[in-house]
This record gives C-alpha cells, structure tokens and sequence, in this order.
C-alpha cells in the first residue's frame, strides 16, 4: 500500500473497532483512509477515487460535500449548534418538522426525533405499545414482523428484525417477536407475476392478525425493499392489503422508510405507491441528505391524542436521546428537501432509474445471474451458483468479497449483500457513471462466479 494511506491504516488498525466487521479480516484488507468527498466520488490519501455506489451505507442523495448543504449546515452552525429540545425549540426543527408532514402521506401530522435508524425504530415500537396501555388495552403488546426483514441493531430494533446473521447471537436478550412469510418476489414461481406472489403470500399475514390481533400492537414492514434482506422486492399491492387488514384488526402499521424513504424507490416515500398512510412512519438515512446522524418518526393525532393529558396520569411519552431534533441535522434536512423541491429531483431520477435498469438487466442472460430487479433508484443482481435450479453459493465461500475486491481495484464502491450486487447511488450519478458502475460489477460477477 501507499505509504501516507499507510499511516492512517497503521493508526485506525491501533484504535478504531468498525461497525459489521470481522477485524481479522483486515489483514488481508485494509480499510480505506478517505479524505475528501465530491459529488459520487470518495478520494483516499493518495488520489486514488472510488464511485460510491451505495451512497456510504444508503445514505447519501446529493452527493458528498453537495454545496447548496454545505451552505445551509454552516450557516446553521453561526447561530446555534444544539439546544435541548424538552422545554426549548428552534426554528430547523419547527420548519422541518412543517416540511416533512407537508411531505408525508396524508395523515401524518405529529414528528419524533432521535438520531438513528434504529433509535427510531424503537421509538414507534415503545409508542405504538403505550399507545394501547393508553387507551386501556395493556394486552395489545407484541409485535408482528416479516421474515427477512432488517429494522436495525438496537436489542428492540434487532428483535423485530430477522436477519439471522445478525440477530442470532443475541437471541436469549430479545422479546418474541411474531414472524410472517415475505412477499419477497424473488420466491415466485415462472410466469408468476409479482403483484399475484405478493398478494398469495398475504394469506400469512391475515392468518397472523386473526390469531393474534388481541395481543398485537403493530405490524412493522420496510414497504417495497427488504434492503439490508438482499434488496428483495415486493408489489406495492402488499402494502394495500397490509393497511386494510390492519384497520379491520386493530393493529398499528408501522413503515419502516429508513432505507427506501427520500426517492430511493421512484417516489419520495415507497407507501405512496400503495396509497396508503401507517400509524407510524419511520426516517433516518436519507433524511439529511447523508450528513448528520437524525430520524423521525411520524405518527397521526389519533396517536399524539392518546398521550395528551394531565402530567400525574403519567401517560406521557417520556422517552428521549441528548441529540433530539439537533439543529444542524434539521439544517442539513431542510436543505436536503429543498433539493427534491427545487431540482424535480423524482422526475430526473426516473431517466437515471430506466438507464441503470435496462444496462443491469443486460445481465439477465448471465448464465451465474438468477434475477436483476429494480424499484425506482434501487437495482439488485441476484447471482446463484445454479441458475436452473436457483441453488445459491454457499456463504462461506463470500464470493460478495471477490467483486467487492474487484471494484475497489477499478475504483468503484460496490459493497455486496451475500449473493447480491446492487446499485444504490447519490442522485448526482451521471450516464456514463451508471456504465462504469455496472461494467465493474459484471467483471466482479465474471470473476466470483468462473469457478
Ligand atoms: C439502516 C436501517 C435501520 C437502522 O438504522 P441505523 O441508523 O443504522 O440504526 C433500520 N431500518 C432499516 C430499514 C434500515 O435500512
């Protein structure tokens, strides 16, 4: 390696424990020492450039260092850097909280904060539990969710998950959960369309609220895209039966838009594509635009109503993180939604979205290749040891890292979830990045799958 890279890999390996790693494995891979940012690209200590193709973790919209966000953050920071929000506001969370009901599908009125993915997550699970003890029905407390589904690493975040990768382990520290078959298309037979899977596999989920409507408090999905479950994809039809059955029942639906919130999937929230509005809607990654840790949880006044009342009948919701509604995160949010307003952002995406579609699906003939599926900004190549068959490669043989390798070595950022290659880019990519991108993950696959 590069010597000044080198330094900083001597010095981070001294020190630094990350996130969803086997540290070991940095022997053979050291992590990248990156010192600036601009639009798609990252730039390490010797100048060498990578496409970030997953947007850092699926965050990023605009683009790194993005000047019209930097502009809003730094002005931010002349006046006022943080302030408790318990007894105190500021005008970025009062704006931003006006923009994002304004935004959200209709209903949902009331804004929460914290300051993570997860974070949130446990927020609507706690509020959609004490909402039911709040209108007297204490036994409405478990909690329905799909199999495959990812909501985050927090222990009450990662219960309602089931990822097993990352949740076995810690399985004796988790409440039960009630876990449902997927509508995830990827299992649909030849000829099936996605909208007749999706729709057969809804009959678990109804058999799920029969059983158990007495005692469940809220269905949590990721509406659309199963992201960190392998980019697996379901028809918007789900969500429709979803929402109706969970009224009939009395269940609170809880989307979880962490991931596929702010356009990933064509339009600014996936449930738009289902028409439907949930109880609780859940934001973070994209919200500010990838520059600050913040989220959000939307709920109605059905919801905020039922904890409104004097202090001594403690039916309030007395939960909080330190970094609440944290104004240069607002700053960062607020900036980020002028973007989509100012810029027709969804509508220039839909040329970006057809042009990285019809290249990936050039893909579809690949004889290791099972499946290419998009939504929206969102495309996910699915390779298989057996095409015919479908059987996947074993997990131990981590053909993923192979193209992850591979594209470092050409300068792209492809970060593969198991068998899955996939495309998740700022929207700032331009056409010619798009083939760059894709003919760097066709080498990989090439490459992973030749023996
Ligand atoms: C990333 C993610 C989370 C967790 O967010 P963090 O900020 O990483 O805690 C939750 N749900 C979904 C769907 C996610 O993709």
């Amino acid at each position: 390696m590069d010597s000044v890279n080198a330094s900083y890999v001597a010095r981070d390996l001294a020190h630094v424990w990350h996130p969803c790693t086997q540290m070991k494995d940095h022997e053979q891979l050291p992590p990248i020492p990156i010192r600036r940012g601009s639009g798609v690209w990252l730039e390490d200590f010797e100048g060498k450039r990578y496409l970030d193709a997953v947007s850092s973790w699926w965050v990023n919209l605009f683009g790194h260092a993005n000047p019209r966000i930097n502009a809003a953050v730094r002005e931010q920071l002349e006046s006022l850097e943080q302030v408790i929000l318990a007894g105190f506001t500021h005008e970025p969370v009062i704006a931003l909280s006006e923009e994002l009901t304004a935004a959200a599908p209709a209903g949902l009125t009331r804004c929460f904060y914290a300051d993570n993915g997860s974070s949130a997550v446990e927020v609507a699970v706690k509020m959609s539990f004490h909402y039911w003890r709040n209108v007297g029905r204490a036994r409405k407390r478990r909690f329905i969710t799909l199999a495959n589904s990812y909501h985050g690493e927090t222990l009450g975040a990662l219960a309602v998950g089931n990822v097993q990768l990352y949740k076995e382990i810690y399985q004796p520290l988790l409440m039960d959960v009630i876990t449902v078959a997927s509508p995830d298309c990827f299992a649909r037979a030849p000829g099936q369309s996605w909208a007749e899977y999706s729709t057969a596999q809804f009959a678990y989920m109804e058999r799920a609220l029969e059983c158990h409507a007495h005692e469940a408090s809220a269905v949590i999905v990721e509406p659309l895209v199963q992201c960190a479950g392998g980019m697996r994809m379901y028809d918007p039809v789900y969500l429709t039966l979803l929402r109706e059955a969970c009224d009939r029942h009395q269940v609170h639906l809880i989307a979880d838009e962490i991931a596929v919130g702010f356009g990933r999937t064509g339009t600014l929230f996936a449930c738009e594509q289902a028409g439907i509005t949930p109880d609780f809607m859940c934001l973070s990654k994209g919200l500010t635009g990838g520059y600050l840790p913040l989220s959000a949880v939307l709920t109605n006044e059905t919801v905020y109503a039922a904890f409104y009342d004097d202090y001594v009948k403690l039916n309030a919701f007395l939960h909080s993180h330190s970094f609440t509604g944290n104004p240069l995160a607002c700053a960062a949010a607020r900036a980020s939604l002028a973007l989509f307003r100012e810029d027709n952002v969804l509508a220039r995406n839909q040329v970006l979205a057809a042009k990285m579609g019809a290249r990936a699906r050039e893909l579809e003939h690949h004889p290791h290749v099972a499946e290419v599926r998009q939504r929206g900004m969102i495309v996910a190549i699915e390779f298989v040891r057996d095409k015919a068959t479908g059987e996947p490669y074993p997990w131990q043989e981590r053909r993923g890292l192979a193209i992850y390798r591979h594209a470092l070595s050409r300068g792209v950022l492809l970060r593969p979830v198991g068998n899955v290659v996939y495309f998740m880019p700022p929207y700032v990519i331009t056409p010619s990045e798009i083939d760059l991108m894709v003919d760097v993950a066709r080498e990989g696959i090439d490459l992973a799958t030749c023996a």
